[in-house]
């Protein structure tokens, strides 16, 4: 049957309903709620906000997400219209009254002559047919339990704290150097895989004191009660301030031991301790913070780890957080289109892909949705440019990233290809964002005329 069945009503879901009924393609939405709830849910509404009420910067410039928000009005969006229809002031960002806002994408959705949509639970995955799921970092047990007997429990990750990720371009290499432990690998792209800054004692001891005195975020309400596991984080993945705790010495001991490595700027002196980041994409623009997973409030986050010597002036694609998440390897899993490999009738959009946030999510949904409907039409579409915002995330999460070390992705600069020949600075980099959303919006431009899409205005 022609058919697309999307489980899943959430951000990634409402907006591939939208594109699908769109292209012509009839859609059934199976969403849980209200019956079945989420802890962060309250409503039984489409595309509701679970957190804060915003889709962060508006500023298609110089933004990265502010320019997949183009991209999505650019190709008709429905979450960016509602969100348009109900903004509230919010300086460059991009607010929203969330019950009017998630009320107002339920009626559309449930006016569309194309689109029914059905209040169930999914708990298996779909033997036939065409299927998009979107159930969300929230996914229920039951489905999330037969995701993970079809892909293997490892590749479906639960996790609670993820580290901070670093513009490489921002770290200063008269500090830092590029070394992996032991020097071990053989070719460049291992022994360029890791980058280490180095501590002597006196700036060890206000690390740690920093990092007990941090304010930390405590848990989503109701969070550490439906968490899998009794304590909320997983062995092996401990907040840093969580180390620190248990003794000043217990991170010199764990992820900022100082053994293995040399400092080609002060070769004689032995650091007290490393901090490393590891290399978190194939272009090389981002490194994550080795084992720096943290509750600390972002604000302290930044204070905190400019301490760290090389990272004085970081620039931050992602802070670390900790909430409870479900999500896919999608480098292994899925293919360019999105679909699991081993069951090409089924994609996956959304949060449950790798991508975090409601704009990541919903643009994901946006590709999903037209990418299904354009199989059940029988159109090939071409593929998604790599220079735009939509296609630099979409590549990242099916491919470009590391598979052994996958983490949810904000949309950012980092994830771009290159541009070269600006100048450093600030001037420097306003004119390469620039560059890099000049670029994107034509490619993007392209993809849309090429299906005969004009730019919505
Ligand atoms: P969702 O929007 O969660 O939608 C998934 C939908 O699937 C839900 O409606 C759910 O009820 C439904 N569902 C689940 N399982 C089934 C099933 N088996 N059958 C049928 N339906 C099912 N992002 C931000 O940008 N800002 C924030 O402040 C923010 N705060 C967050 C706080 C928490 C506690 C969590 C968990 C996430 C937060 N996020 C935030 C991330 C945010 O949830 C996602 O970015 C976004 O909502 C994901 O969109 P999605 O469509 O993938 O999933």
């Amino acid at each position: 049957d022609n058919v697309l069945h999307i489980i899943g009503g959430g951000m990634a879901g409402s907006e591939a309903a939208w594109q699908a009924a769109n292209m012509g393609v009839h859609v059934v939405i199976h969403e849980m709620r209200p019956s079945v709830k989420t802890f962060a849910h309250r409503t039984g509404d489409l595309a509701e906000m679970v957190c804060s009420n915003s889709f962060r910067s508006d500023d298609d410039e110089q933004n990265a997400v502010g320019l997949l928000h183009w991209e999505m009005r650019a190709a008709n969006g429905l979450i960016m219209a509602m969100a348009h229809e109900n903004r509230l002031p919010a300086g460059g960002a991009l607010a929203v009254d969330r019950d009017r806002f998630a009320q107002s994408v339920t009626a559309r959705l449930l006016d569309h002559p194309n689109i029914t949509v059905q209040h169930d639970e999914i708990t298996q995955l779909p033997e036939s047919g065409h299927w998009i799921i979107a159930t969300g970092p929230l996914t229920s047990e039951g489905l999330g339990q037969a995701i993970a007997a079809e892909t293997g429990t490892e590749a479906l990750a639960f996790f609670d704290a993820i580290a901070p990720i670093v513009y490489h371009d921002s770290i200063d290499m008269s500090r830092a150097w590029m070394q992996s432990r032991y020097d071990k690998g053989e070719t460049e792209a291992e022994r360029t895989a890791y980058l280490n800054c180095p501590m002597d004692r006196d700036q060890y001891e206000a690390f740690i004191d920093a990092l007990l005195a941090a304010d930390k975020t405590e848990f989503h309400e109701g969070e550490a009660e439906s968490s899998p596991n009794p304590t909320p984080y997983f062995d092996g993945c401990l907040p840093i301030e969580v180390m620190a705790e248990r003794g000043r010495e217990t991170l010199r001991h764990g992820p900022m031991k100082p053994v293995g490595l040399t400092n080609p700027h002060a070769p004689d002196v032995k650091p007290h301790a490393v901090v490393q980041l590891r290399r978190d994409n194939a272009l090389g623009t981002l490194y994550n913070i080795v084992g720096f997973q943290t509750k600390m409030k972002y604000g302290a986050q930044t204070t905190v780890f400019k301490m760290i010597p090389g990272l004085e002036n970081a620039q931050f694609a992602r802070l670390g957080g900790i909430h409870r998440n479900t999500f896919l390897n999608s480098p292994t899993l899925l293919d360019a289109q999105m679909r699991l490999r081993a069951r090409p009738h089924i994609r996956f959009a959304g949060q449950i892909t790798g991508v975090e946030g409601y704009v990541e999510s919903a643009a994901m949904g946006l590709l999903a949705g037209r990418l299904a409907a354009a199989e059940i039409l029988g159109q090939s579409l071409p593929p998604v440019p790599q220079d735009s915002a939509m296609g630099a995330l979409i590549h990242h999460i099916t491919g470009g990233a590391e598979a052994k070390t996958f983490q949810p992705m904000n949309v950012n600069f980092g994830l771009f290809r290159p541009i070269d020949g600006f100048k450093g600075g600030r001037r420097g980099r306003i004119d390469r964002y620039k560059g890099y959303t000049d670029r994107a919006k034509a490619a993007w431009g392209e993809w849309l005329a090429a299906q005969n899409m004009s730019i919505a205005s």
